[in-house]
Formats: structure tokens, sequence, C-alpha cells
């Protein structure tokens, strides 16, 4: 039964967890005149295990799909949006388990007629979407679903989602000489709810929150092992504290191009993945903060190579909702035949860290105590695991899925691909993880930090 005088539209939120520039939160305050609240889902079970591929149907690995550390570094995002609505008036309901039901129940407690949405509409994120309408449906709730996790908004992009090119550099050059990025939508103004109603979403967000999985979810995200050049919270707040001191107070963009391939220190990137790919930050945000520093203090290689790179985001992110199911096939998207096999053993390997590689071993304790791993060593652990070793590339797909805080279905699948050679990569190249740990750990500064 609604409580409102006037409909409330409901904001389903994913991996958006923001307020301000976020087509969602916007249509629906829009459509409501302001009266607005969120709702995110929980999986009814936090550690369900990761599966080969995706789809209900693949067989279960014996890891988790999403690890405790990325489970609490959610959270942490999470917690300070749901402050953040609360802060105007309004409410985040935390629910858990199958994402009809709950949406469904959420909308018709606070009388709301339209639930909006914006996810990177991969193969699960569709079929979910598909399950919650027909769960809304009878109740007469519509489900209104955005199209913006990137920089380039898809209907600004020069390219209709299954003309996307097969390279890179192809959709590169398309977007650089037509399109431009637009600036961020600002925050709406959101009407207060009825005390009553917050204080029960309220309730119900704590009493879920209160599982014993999530303890140990926030135990594992406050953790920070000694030896991690970077401690990362989820929270919002703390994406832009990241911005303004590699932006502003190092000046460290300015350095980019030279630094980018570095493996030990906080500052050799911009670290801003984490809260990308929970849309605690967005990309658009980041390029206006691009834009502002190139006026006010340089334009140089470095600020565009930052750009240059959310471009292969967004590449990744379209790539993704292309290809759907056969981004997540051992053949790839250009349905070649890999090497891999599923030799369970070396895989086990290669996860703990204990291949023989010393550049490879380093890469792979890095992340499994903290969560995070340079773009450097992601490249040479993957092609090692897919290439040298031979072992089915899913596999290490599913373990960076499970480990990285920064986890991000286009991103990740999409460069496991690439570097699988069953992707977009056409130099189809294996790394020689020797020359690489020559080149760029010549001192062996970081195989002697992460090594046995
Ligand atoms: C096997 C493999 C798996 C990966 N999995 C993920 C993943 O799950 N999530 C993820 O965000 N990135 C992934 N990447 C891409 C890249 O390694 C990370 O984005 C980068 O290391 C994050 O650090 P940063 O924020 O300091 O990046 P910066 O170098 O500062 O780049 C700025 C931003 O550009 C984007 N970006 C940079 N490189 C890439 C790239 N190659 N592909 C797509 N976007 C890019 C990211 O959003 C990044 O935050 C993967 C790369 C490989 C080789």
């Amino acid at each position: 039964m609604s409580h409102a005088s006037q409909p409330i539209a409901l904001v389903w939120h994913r991996t958006d967890l923001r307020l301000s520039d976020n087509a969602a939160v916007a249509a629906a305050a829009e459509s409501a005149r302001g009266q607005v609240a969120g709702i995110y889902v929980l999986p009814a079970d936090p550690l369900e295990p990761a599966r080969l591929g995706r789809g209900r149907f693949a067989s279960p690995l014996d890891f988790p799909r999403a690890s405790l550390r990325r489970t609490g570094f959610l959270l942490q995002a999470m917690e300070e949006l749901r402050d953040e609505w609360h802060a105007r008036g309004s409410a985040l309901e935390v629910a858990q388990g199958d994402a009809g039901q709950r949406i469904a129940a959420c909308a018709r407690e606070l009388g709301a007629r339209e639930v909006h949405t914006a996810p990177c509409l991969a193969h699960d994120e569709r079929q979910e979407n598909s399950a919650v309408a027909c769960a809304l449906a009878p109740h007469g709730i519509t489900l209104v679903v955005h199209d913006e996790t990137t920089m380039i908004a898809a209907s600004d992009s020069p390219f209709a989602i299954d003309e996307l090119p097969d390279v890179f550099s192809s959709f590169r050059r398309a977007v650089e000489k037509g399109c431009s990025v637009r600036a961020p939508v600002a925050e709406p103004q959101v009407v207060s709810l009825p005390e009553a109603l917050r204080r029960g979403a309220r309730k119900r967000s704590d009493d879920v929150l209160a599982a014993p999985a999530f303890a140990a979810a926030r135990k594992a995200a406050s953790l920070v092992d000694a030896r991690a050049p970077f401690a990362c919270h989820g929270g919002r707040s703390h994406g832009l504290a990241r911005i303004r001191r590699w932006f502003w107070e190092t000046d460290r963009i300015a350095r980019y191009k030279e630094s980018r391939d570095g493996l030990v220190g906080p500052d050799f990137s911009s670290r801003l993945s984490p809260w990308l790919a929970l849309g605690t930050l967005s990309p658009r945000e980041v390029a206006a903060e691009i834009a502002r520093y190139e006026r006010e203090r340089v334009s140089n290689e470095s600020t565009y190579w930052l750009r240059f790179e959310l471009l292969w985001r967004d590449y990744f992110h379209f790539w993704v909702r292309r290809w759907q199911g056969r981004a997540f096939k051992a053949t790839g998207v250009l349905g070649r035949t890999p090497c891999g096999a599923q030799d369970c053993e070396a895989f086990a390997r290669w996860r703990e860290g204990r291949t023989g590689e010393p550049f490879v071993d380093a890469g792979m304790v890095e992340l499994a105590a903290t969560g995070q791993l340079s773009n450097r060593a992601r490249q040479n652990v993957a092609s090692w695991l897919a290439r040298t070793a031979g072992v089915d590339w899913r596999l290490g797909a599913a373990w960076f899925e499970s480990q990285l805080i920064d986890f991000d279905v286009g991103p990740n699948w999409g460069n496991w691909q690439y570097v699988a050679g069953v992707g977009n990569d056409p130099r189809n190249r294996t790394f020689d993880v020797r020359a690489q740990a020559e080149r760029y750990d010549p001192d062996g500064r970081y195989r002697d930090l992460w090594g046995p």
C-alpha cells in the first residue's frame, strides 16, 4: 500500500553507487518530482561460488565469485551512499536475496510506480533486468533501464553496439574525431520522505547488514597488508580524495605517460579503477576533472593518455554488451580454439604464487594480499597462465573477478580474452615474462617486495 501522497520513484543501484552524474537518479527524480529513494540488493549467498564462464549452468569453482575483501569494499561504498540518501531526507534500502522479489516488495512499500536502473548491460545483468521487470509487471510497476556507464554516452558513440569495431584503435579514432564527452549531470533535488518510511528502510537495511558474512567482509576490507602501497576504501569521499591528491596535490597526472607501467608505489597510475568499477565515481566526472586540470595547470601527453585509458574502459563496456555470452566462452569472440586445458594443479600453483617464475609469483601474491594489481603485472600473469602454462583463460578471469577490488565485467573478461588470444588483440602476442621483468623491474624491487 502506498504511504506517499504522490508516487515515489525507486532507483535500483548496481554499479552506480553515487547520486551525482547518475542517469537513473536524475530520471527518477524528474519523473517523481524529487520523491525518490534507492535500493541495493545483495546476493542471497555472499560467498556464492565462482563459475567457469558465467550463467547458472556452468560448473562451480572452489572459490567465491566475490572475495570477502571485494564484498567488504562494496559495503564501504554502499554504506556511504546510504548515508548520502539519508542526509537528503530519503533512504537507501539494502536488501538481500532475489532481486525481483526484493525490489517489488520495496517498491510496493513505498508506493513506487517506476524503478530506474543503469547497469553495464552484460549477459547476467540483462537476464536480471528481465527477471526484475517480470516481478514488477503484475503490480503495475515499470522498470526503466538507462544506458550509461561509460564516458562517451552509448547514444553518442559513432557505432551501434552490434557494429562495434573488432579493434580498439578503430573505435578510438572514430570517437576522437567525432565525439565529445558530455558534462556530468548535476545531482537532483531530493524531497524528504515521511519519517516512518525512512525508519522502516533503515531498520530493514541494518538487519541485512548485521549478518556474520558481512561482518567478516567488512573486516577483510579493513585489513591492510604491510607491503601494500595503497590502502583503498570504497566510499565516494575516498575516490574524490584520490582525485584531489593525484591530480592537484602531487601533479602526478602530468607524468602519467612515463610512470604508468610502474609496479611499486602508490602513484605511478591513477588508481581510480576501484571507484569507477562500483560507480562511486563516474567516468564523466573524471574526464571533467582532466579537462579542468588541462585548463588550469597543463595539457600534455600524460593528460591525453589518461583519457585514452578511459576510452579503453568504454570500449570494453560496449564490447561486453556486443558479445553477450561469447564474452565468457573459451573460444572467445574470435571463435578460436584456445590452448586452454583445465589443469587444476597448474591453476592452483598460479593463484597461490607458486609457479617458480618470480615475476609471476610476485604478482599473484600481491593480488591475493591486496585485491589490487598494476596493469603491467596483470598482463604478465594473465599471459603466463593462458599462453605459457596453457591453462583455460576463464579460470584466470574468474579468479581475477573474485579477487580484484576493481572488478569490472567488460574490462576484466575483455582484457583476458585479449591476452589469451581469443579476443581483440590484432597482434596476438605472448609476453616473455623474464624479459618483461628485466625491463620493468630491473633491480628486482617488485620481485623482492612480494616474492617468497
Ligand atoms: C587481465 C586483465 C584484467 C583486467 N581486469 C580489470 C578489471 O576487472 N577492472 C578494471 O577496471 N580494469 C581491469 N583491467 C585493466 C587495467 O589493468 C586496470 O584498469 C588498471 O590497472 C587500473 O589501475 P588504475 O586505475 O591506476 O589505471 P590507470 O592506468 O590510472 O587508468 C585510468 C583508468 O582507465 C581505465 N583503464 C586503464 N587501463 C585499462 C584497460 N586495459 N582496459 C580497460 N580499462 C582500462 C580504468 O578505468 C582505469 O582506472 C585488466 C587488465 C588486464 C590485463
